[in-house]
């Protein structure tokens, strides 16, 4: 797996751990640049790409999802 995803929240500044999610991205598991450009925290949550279409990785950008897919035809179902 090369990726995971990781949240986006509202607010600015450092996560906190109950800080509600804006937005889920797709990162690669290298860093905390979004797969649609945006720069994300490193201490923000993060969970697996399987979650990737589910509604525990929504709501989802997708922008990510556009390019995720794209890399990821096979992940389509
Ligand atoms: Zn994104």
């Amino acid at each position: 797996m090369e990726h995971e995803m990781r949240a986006e929240y509202e607010e600015s500044g450092p996560p906190r751990a109950d800080a509600p999610v804006k937005i889920w991205h797709m990162v690669r598991l290298d860093g905390a640049h979004a797969m649609c450009g945006r720069e994300l925290d490193p201490a923000a949550a993060t969970q697996s790409a399987e979650a990737w279409g589910t509604p525990a990785g929504e709501p989802f950008c997708h922008s990510c999802g556009a390019m995720y897919l794209r890399e990821h035809p096979q992940d389509t179902g």
